[in-house]
């Protein structure tokens, strides 16, 4: 199928996305179910997924946002701008960062570091998916949900120049 001027083909269908988001909010509420944490998450990626997490999670939750990007078309850049920064009032709070996709890791780095500017001490993050081969960082991926070779993927809230979010099931670049 094409989207924008590029074309895909099926990847990842919704019902093994599913999956392993239930399975996800089951590990994440083993870990807080005497706490109260909030979802922060990443827009614009993280949308769908972090709505599939919530109507999973069994426990009490607040829900917060963080707006950043980091990439231009098909490429990760090393430069990273926030349109909207850490809520005040999650400082002290224990927080679990939402993400769609970790690639290089730059994004979650520069999200750990801003957190501990803004005195946000308790720390997790939930990622969708990960591409193993290029992530190198320190920094621990506490929830994974599937893990993907090293391609460009849309759908699931993941999109290509602004298009295919909106696609329960995930396609990958064609070569
Ligand atoms: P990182 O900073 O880890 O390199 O990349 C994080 C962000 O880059 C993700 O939140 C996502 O917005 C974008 N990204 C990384 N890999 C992909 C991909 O395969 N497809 C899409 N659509 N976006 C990606």
């Amino acid at each position: 199928m094409k989207i924008g001027d590029r074309y895909f083909e099926p990847f990842i269908e919704a019902s093994e996305i599913q999956f392993a988001i239930q399975q996800l909010a089951e590990q994440i509420y083993a870990d807080y179910s005497d706490q109260c944490p909030v979802f922060v998450g990443v827009l614009n990626g993280s949308i769908l997924f972090l709505a599939d997490l919530l109507k999973h999670y069994k426990g009490d939750c607040e829900l917060s946002f963080i707006k950043v990007k980091s990439y231009e078309g098909t490429n990760s850049t090393n430069h990273i701008t926030e349109s909207l920064a850490f809520d005040d009032s999650l400082q002290g709070r224990s927080i679990i960062l939402v993400e769609d996709i970790v690639d290089t890791g730059n994004t979650i780095v520069y999200l750990k570091e801003a957190a501990k500017k803004k005195n946000i001490h308790h720390v997790k993050i939930a990622t969708l998916f990960l591409k193993p081969e290029v992530y190198q960082k320190a920094v621990k991926l506490d929830y994974v949900g599937i893990r993907i070779p090293n391609k460009f993927i849309v759908g699931c809230g993941l999109d290509y120049d602004g298009l295919g979010r909106n696609s329960s099931e995930v396609f990958v670049l064609k070569e």
